[in-house]
């Protein structure tokens, strides 16, 4: 199946020169939904993952469906002040100011195999984020999987050291 043409391209959005992926009409169709969870989580399917860990808001949307396929227990990353119990804050710096990302502190256990999940891979500076709070607590990067990567970007170089896998590429 080329999942490619279920993703809709919208210009300028969210500012002018942004060409934005859109997942939204991915999600909308069961099939190309379905496939793109299953060959998602193929690639990490020997992995003997522990729990696949996303980050808000779309990383819920993928990760959360391939931790089911395969089993295991999901972890969400979100933003500041949305997690109710006691938290790991990571606060990384964008080009005009910073933001931050939290985690439950106890989600995971040190040595615990994680996958780590997003819809795409731009500059790789979100993603950083969440494995940062994940090895702060012990957890062990096994993989990290996208549904889409943005090769110009090269958020790979950021991520040297892990294992790295992207269904869609632009
Ligand atoms: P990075 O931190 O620069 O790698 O940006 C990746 C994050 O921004 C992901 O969590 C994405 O959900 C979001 N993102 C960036 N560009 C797009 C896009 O074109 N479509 C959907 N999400 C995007």
């Amino acid at each position: 199946m080329d999942l490619e043409k279920y993703i809709r391209v919208i210009e300028d959005f969210p500012v002018k020169g942004i060409s934005f992926k859109d997942v939204t009409t991915l999600l909308k169709d069961g099939e190309a939904f379905k496939y793109a969870i299953k060959h998602m989580a193929d690639k990490i399917r020997n992995e003997k993952i522990d729990l696949v860990v996303g980050p808000e808001a779309r990383g819920f949307l993928f990760g959360a469906p391939i931790a089911y396929e395969l089993g295991v227990g999901f972890v969400p990353v979100r933003k500041p002040g949305k997690l109710p119990g006691e938290t790991m804050k990571y606060e990384y710096h964008l080009e005009y100011g910073s933001d931050s990302l939290e985690i439950h502190k106890d989600a995971i256990k040190p040595g615990d195999r994680i996958a780590v999940i997003d819809d795409l891979l731009a500059t790789g500076g979100t993603i950083l984020s969440a494995v940062k709070l994940i090895e702060s607590l012990g957890g062990i990067v096994v993989h990290i999987g996208f549904l889409i990567e943005l090769e110009e970007l090269m958020g790979r170089k950021s991520l040297s050291e892990y294992n790295i896998s992207s269904i869609i590429k632009y």
